[in-house]
């Protein structure tokens, strides 16, 4: 049988878009099917975007900071609307640079909403088309815990990023990166945010020492972070949202809660079922180490697999699933060793495993750690309290560094020089070998003992 495509790609996002342009750069014939901007979550209304608000946030403890190197104090405006243009004309430019690389890479955009008529067979608009082949890479969409009344009130993080007026009062519902993410961004750029965590810390699954510091430095830059506390139900009121707090007789009043509860593969009204693509206890489309699902010529990858969620993993499992099925070149991903950021006030990379989970997997006794937690030469000078932290957690008996985390700014550029180390089995002696750049918070690295 002739198919229209060799592939056909639904969604064009990170994934989409890696995976699309990496199979036309063998001579498949590619169609991706995108029903909002192309681009995706990351550049869209996720990563880019935030990254962006995350500079805006710094700079008004930049004007304060420099006080304390001989500027005179300056009493500085912020415009949230500029910052939203700003930022909306950036997102733009970079759609149309992806929507124009697609046409380079000869691959046919459709930019409609695409669903599965048969194995074969997609409806995009009104056409029918066929494909030899096709990746689901719909990506994920957040969720809201429906349970609690008036949570319909509440935000996610794609409304967020295009309110007409800042929230002087801003409720965050959550404690993972979405969550302490828009805490520092908000509060840097001066709303007064009060987060709300249902466990005992913020940040669950990172390293103890991790969650600690970042607790501290949000805390200490003004975030009211409520640690055990249950939402309870959200009213309207006179002058914004009330928030009924479990165990608390006030009410919590703001302009606008986010609610960043975690987020979920977006695949329902696809078709999947129907041509037999199974999905996970979880809702997200299953499949192998080559991003294969359980129909032989339909494959998935990205956040609706929900693998690891992050940019350049989706990127990674789209150029791996091409060069599979249509370079001759066989390859799956590894998910060990993953580096990751969370864009936090302060900033946190890491890369490998955390102290808890090392010792639940080698013994306590086979794991050692090191760290320093200092006060950044910077902040001498402006005067604040901000700890940096870096902290190395080695497997004794082989000397490898199993864990490499820290805390402070630029945590993400240093770990992803250390995560190369890392992949490539550096051992704490090999860290010890390396000369340090002085002086930086880096070279705590290199100089741990
Ligand atoms: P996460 O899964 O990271 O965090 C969800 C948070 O919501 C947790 O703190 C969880 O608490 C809390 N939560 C869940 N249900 C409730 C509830 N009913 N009431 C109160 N709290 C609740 O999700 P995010 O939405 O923050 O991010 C989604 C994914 O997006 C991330 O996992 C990540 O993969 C990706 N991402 C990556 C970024 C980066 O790389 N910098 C930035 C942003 C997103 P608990 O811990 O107790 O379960």
């Amino acid at each position: 049988m002739a198919f229209d495509y060799d592939l056909f790609v639904i969604g064009a996002g990170s994934g989409g878009l890696a995976s699309s342009k990496r199979a036309a750069s063998y001579g498949a014939r590619v169609a991706v099917a995108e029903h909002d901007l192309v681009g995706g979550t990351c550049v869209i209304r996720g990563c880019i975007p935030k990254k962006l608000m995350v500079y805006a946030a710094h700079f008004g403890e930049y004007f304060e900071d420099a006080v304390g190197y001989g500027w005179d104090p300056v009493k500085p405006n912020f415009s949230w609307q500029k910052l939203i243009a700003a930022k909306d004309a950036e997102i733009l430019r970079l759609n149309q640079l992806h929507t124009k690389w697609l046409k380079d890479a000869g691959v046919h955009l459709f930019p409609q909403r695409a669903t599965l008529v048969d194995a074969h067979t997609i409806a995009v608009g009104t056409e029918r088309v066929t494909a030899e082949k096709i990746l689901i890479a719909v990506g994920g969409e957040a969720i809201r815990p429906e349970a609690i009344p008036g949570i319909e009130h509440t935000l996610t993080s794609r409304e967020l990023f295009h309110l007409p007026q800042q929230p002087e009062r801003l409720a965050i519902l959550g404690a993972g990166y979405i969550a302490v993410e828009f805490a520092g961004i908000m509060n840097g750029l001066g709303s007064q945010v009060v987060q709300l965590v249902r466990g005992d810390n913020i940040l669950r699954g990172f390293d103890e020492d991790v969650r600690n510091t970042v607790y501290d430095g949000m805390t200490d830059h003004g975030i009211d972070i409520r640690l055990i506390t249950r939402l309870e139900k959200i009213e309207p009121v006179a002058d914004g949202l009330s928030l009924t707090l479990k165990d608390m007789e006030q009410p919590v009043v703001v302009d606008a809660i986010l609610c960043a509860t975690g987020r979920a593969p977006q695949v329902a009204g696809l078709g999947l079922e129907q041509v037999g693509v199974e999905l996970t206890l979880m809702g997200a489309v299953k499949v192998n180490e080559f991003s294969q699902t359980t129909v032989e010529h339909i494959f998935a990858v990205g956040d609706c697999t929900d693998r690891a969620n992050l940019t350049p993993v989706a990127i990674a499992e789209g150029r791996a699933f091409a060069d599979t099925e249509f370079g001759g070149k066989p390859k799956a991903i590894s998910y060990d060793l993953i580096p990751t950021s969370v864009f936090s006030q302060p900033e946190v990379g890491t890369v490998g495993l955390s102290e808890t989970v090392a010792a639940a997997h080698y013994g306590h006794d086979e794991i050692v750690c090191y760290k320093a937690k200092f006060r950044p030469l910077y902040h001498t000078l402006s005067g604040r309290t901000d700890k940096t932290l870096v902290k190395l957690v080695v497997h004794q008996p082989t000397d490898k560094i199993l864990g490499a985390h820290m805390v402070g700014p630029s945590a993400a550029e240093v770990i992803q020089g250390i995560a190369i180390a890392l992949t490539m089995g550096a051992t704490k002696k090999d860290f010890d070998n390396t000369m340090g750049i002085h002086p930086t918070a880096a070279e705590e690295f290199v100089t741990l003992r």
